[in-house]
């Protein structure tokens, strides 16, 4: 009897404590959502959007959902990418080089801001095209390394089957036909992120985002290697162009548009 009423308190001593476990292990799944959730408002809500068909410096910036890419004319029928967008198939991408009465293979280069996959996705579409990138950026660009934010590097790595033909160093001009591309090493949301400057166009990939105002931001925090290595890069990018802030007609952010004031809005980022 006594044996009895014992393992009966057991038993519902067991259920008490099962039922609060259950309760904390639902708080905490509830907390960690919410704080997700939180990250990306932070990170996505206030940007710019990105204006499909913006055309600047005879660039059009062509929205491939959540990202841009760039369609710069090369001359003699061919064109110069900065990116290969999010989706795989470059729908987006094709359809703007059909509207030129082109097909992929005009494609004559990709300059790669970033490996991150939203930046690299449609590369095995153009299959003449060299896909151009900084040596410190090419490991994660083909899959061999992975990147160290604290999101992205729970990515997993594996190869990608992109081959980077042509490693970029940071002053450097390259020609392709009649395009020529300045490079700019910007570290910090990736080791090897690049800024590029192509006729008065500065291409900032994700080292920087943009409000409705023009006010800048650095890199987002989820998806960065090194956030303070990326606002330095930011600072010494606004100072080795301020020589020439003339000539530099906008800037363009991959998730947030084109801002048409010059240099002025990194400018005043890196001087705040
Ligand atoms: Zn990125």
């Amino acid at each position: 009897m006594i044996a009895e009423r014992g393992a009966r308190a057991l038993e519902r001593y067991n259920a008490a404590l099962v039922k609060r476990t259950l309760k904390i292990v639902a708080l905490v799944v509830l907390l960690l959502v919410v704080a997700v959730v939180a990250l990306f408002a932070i990170t996505f809500m206030g940007r710019q959007s990105i204006t499909d068909g913006f055309e600047v410096g005879g660039i059009r910036i062509v929205a491939d959902g959540i990202v841009s890419v760039a369609v710069v004319p090369a001359g003699q029928g061919q064109v110069v990418l900065i990116d290969a967008g999010n989706d795989n198939a470059g729908q987006a991408i094709l359809a703007e080089l059909s509207r030129r009465q082109l097909g992929p293979d005009a494609v004559a280069a990709i300059f790669i801001t970033h490996g991150h996959p939203d930046h690299t996705g449609a590369i095995g579409q153009f299959r003449k095209a060299q896909v151009m990138a900084l040596e410190a950026e090419v490991g994660l660009i083909e899959g061999r390394e992975g990147a160290r934010g604290p999101l992205t590097r729970l990515f997993p790595v594996r190869p990608t089957g992109v081959k980077v033909a042509r490693t970029l160093r940071d002053s450097e001009t390259v020609t392709v036909g009649e395009a020529q591309v300045r490079v700019f090493a910007v570290p910090g949301h990736t080791a090897g992120s690049a800024a590029y400057l192509v006729n008065g166009v500065l291409f900032l990939g994700d080292a920087a985002d943009t409000n409705d105002a023009g006010e800048l931001s650095g890199s987002p925090w989820i998806f960065s290697d090194n956030q303070a290595q990326d606002r330095a890069s930011l600072v010494r990018l606004a100072q080795r162009l301020d020589g020439e802030r003339a000539d530099v007609k906008a800037l363009v952010f991959a998730h947030s548009g084109v801002r048409t004031e010059g240099l002025a809005p990194l400018t005043a980022f890196a001087t705040k």
